[in-house]
């Protein structure tokens, strides 16, 4: 099989290039940013790398015919982009989608597309099954304009599966591990570690009271090829993610256990981190049902085994 990767050089999509890689299958990856994520593939015969974007859409027309089934990856992810450079999440995210959908429309090959839980806002009712309503502030706080370009493109996965297209729509959950971001950068795991690893103060924002559900790579990858091969999820969306729900506090005090840092635990207001256009999620939950029984994948990664991966990977200074 064939396979096309936009945003193959990210942090899922490397992984998910990579396990396609190990199934035998040939994988064309599509990614405008840094090759460092896949340059272990180059020279594989079966990966063929494309350092374009996809908003170019000849090319991705052109990509798109060639294969048997299309990833959708390629995105402006990480709560510094929403609020430091809305265009670019709402451009990237809602006209490219468009730009892959489209082609993949014309060619008639199935997508999957990776959306996030960022689509249920800040509903209050958790966990969340995928029917659940979205719940989220004003239009002027810019930190919801990745969660309303994401629900765009989900909305047109569903109006071209009216049409005939098979899609499937995957929402994620807090997915961390090595290769993520780097250090300081994108989400928190990797911000604290930056902090651990220098035994700088971990920045906790407002009383670390706030969770998140989250969900190692490897367990992420595995239900995102499902996602691609089961007929049963054509037409779906599916939550990946754990189950298991931990505090921003607690997360800082196990990094900075298993780092052996000595770092100390600092509180501090939202808004001297994101300024006044961000606004928290109090509780993040998945309801794992339709992944367990239409994907066959449970999230099991225990946080502690995989944050020490992840120390591990960083402390090498793989910090790409
Ligand atoms: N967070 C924090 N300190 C930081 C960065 C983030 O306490 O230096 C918190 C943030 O307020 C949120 C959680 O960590 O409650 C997860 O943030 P992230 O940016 O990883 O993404 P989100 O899950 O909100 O999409």
């Amino acid at each position: 099989m064939k396979v096309l990767i936009t945003g193959g050089a990210g942090f899922i999509g490397s992984y998910l290039a990579d396990a396609f890689l190990e199934r035998g299958d040939q994988v064309i990856c599509m990614d405008a940013g840094s090759i460092a994520k896949v340059q272990h593939n180059f020279g594989n015969p079966n990966f063929v790398f494309v350092h374009d974007s996809i908003l170019n859409e000849a090319m991705v027309d052109s990509l798109v015919a060639q294969v048997d089934l299309v990833y959708h990856m390629a995105a402006v992810v990480g709560v510094e982009h929403y609020v430091g450079d809305p265009y670019a999440v709402l451009n990237v995210n809602v006209n490219g989608t468009q730009v892959v959908l489209r082609a993949a429309y014309k060619h008639g090959k199935k997508v999957v597309f990776s959306s996030t839980s960022e689509v249920y806002g800040r509903n209050p009712k958790t966990p969340w099954a995928e029917d659940d309503d979205r719940v989220l502030g004003s239009t002027r706080i810019d930190r919801w304009c990745y969660s309303t370009s994401k629900a765009v493109g989900e909305h047109f996965c569903f109006a071209y599966h009216k049409l005939g297209l098979p899609v499937v729509v995957l929402r994620y959950f807090n997915v961390y591990g090595p290769r993520l971001d780097a250090l300081d950068r994108g989400r928190v795991v990797t911000i604290f570690l930056g902090q651990a690893l220098r035994n700088e103060p971990i920045t906790v924002v407002g009383d670390g009271k706030q969770t998140r559900c989250f969900t190692y790579i490897t367990d992420a990858v595995k239900a995102t090829v499902a996602a691609g091969l089961v007929p049963g999820a054509v037409g779906e969306i599916i939550n990946v993610g754990s189950a298991v729900e931990t505090t921003i506090l607690e997360l800082a005090e196990t990094i900075v256990r298993l780092s052996e840092s000595k770092s100390q635990i600092v509180f501090v207001p939202q808004e001297k981190i994101y300024g006044t256009s961000y606004e928290d999620v109090p509780r993040r939950v998945p309801d794992t049902t339709k992944m367990e029984n239409l994907l066959g994948v449970k999230a099991e990664t225990p946080l502690e085994e995989g944050l020490k991966h992840t120390i591990e990977y960083f402390r090498q200074g793989c910090s790409s």
